[in-house]
């Protein structure tokens, strides 16, 4: 039977009450009309009666019944924005989280602040995912030398086509970062590790963990600091002088993150947009 916008509007709302709220399948129904249609809020709006072809209607309905199943929209579309440009998604890497934009916004803000212009960085991203971080710094520090670890050469196989797309140079080593020392003195080190502790795992929605690679969100081990505890005994030895750190955090565990930076000149605990600790920056 031919579908119409509407009727495709009404296949969301109905299906997905289940799943979703009112306004989340709003949302939603907006991104794959964009995704899809190539239509906007309003022009879907005022294209409401538009019958689509059998293809768009597929689309549509395959999507719903993913949906149905709390597969995040992200993964479905392949794609996400981050920082303001697009990231392709998929399932071995973990979705940016708009923590991590206050992160980048803190690190570009103090490196801008902190080094010379036409100085030559080094910057090195420690668990990269999709490479949000570090394509987001070569765009603003072009000059920068940058390095990213990841231990998933599935997460870097997609780290690689955002690069790509974005037109980014960047050096990506597939290794587990607890396992070895870096290989050589960075200016910069950042990082958002896995820091979900296995005490926590429970508290964590279904959602996220049966779509989302694990790997990404919990500490291998029940320490839930052991990435940090790491990056803290490296930057002793492989950050230069004056070197700068980037944390994003447990918001739990904020007072005992900090404290692994102590012996370092500046070391400050920051809180995210929803006043939770989420940010650690370290001055050597
Ligand atoms: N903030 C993420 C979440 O709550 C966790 C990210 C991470 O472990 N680094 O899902």
């Amino acid at each position: 039977m031919m579908k119409t916008i509407s009727d495709i509007k009404t296949a969301f709302q109905n299906e997905l009450s289940e799943v979703y709220t009112k306004s989340e399948t709003e949302e939603l129904f907006s991104i794959f009309c964009i995704h899809f249609l190539g239509l906007n809020k309003i022009e879907s709006r005022y294209n409401i009666n538009k019958v689509l072809s059998d293809t768009d209607s597929k689309k549509f309905i395959e999507a719903i019944s993913e949906l149905k199943t709390g597969k995040p929209f992200q993964q479905i579309v392949g794609e996400t924005d981050f920082y303001g440009i697009k990231f392709f998604m998929n399932e071995h890497v973990l979705i940016p989280r708009p923590e991590t934009e206050e992160l980048l916004e803190l690190a570009i803000g103090k490196i801008q602040e902190k080094t010379n212009k036409g100085q030559h960085l080094k910057i090195l991203d420690i668990g990269t995912g999709s490479g949000i971080i570090p394509i987001v710094l070569k765009k603003y520090f072009p000059e920068a030398e940058v390095s990213a670890i990841d231990i998933s050469e599935n997460a870097l196989a997609i780290a690689r086509r955002n690069a790509d797309f974005h037109k980014a140079e960047i050096n990506f080593i597939q290794k587990d970062y607890l396992d070895e020392n870096p290989d050589e003195v960075y200016d910069i080190i950042i990082s958002n590790p896995p820091y979900i502790g296995i005490e926590e795992n429970i508290e964590i929605e279904d959602s996220v963990k049966g779509f989302e690679p694990n790997i990404a969100l919990f500490s291998p081990t029940s320490d839930a600091l052991i990435f940090y505890r790491k990056i803290a005994d490296d930057s002793l030895h492989y950050l230069s002088e004056k070197g700068m750190v980037f944390l994003e955090i447990n918001q739990k565990l904020g007072k005992e993150t900090l404290e692994l930076f102590h012996d370092f000149s500046e070391a400050a605990l920051l809180k995210d947009i929803s006043g939770n600790d989420r940010m650690i920056f370290v001055r050597k």
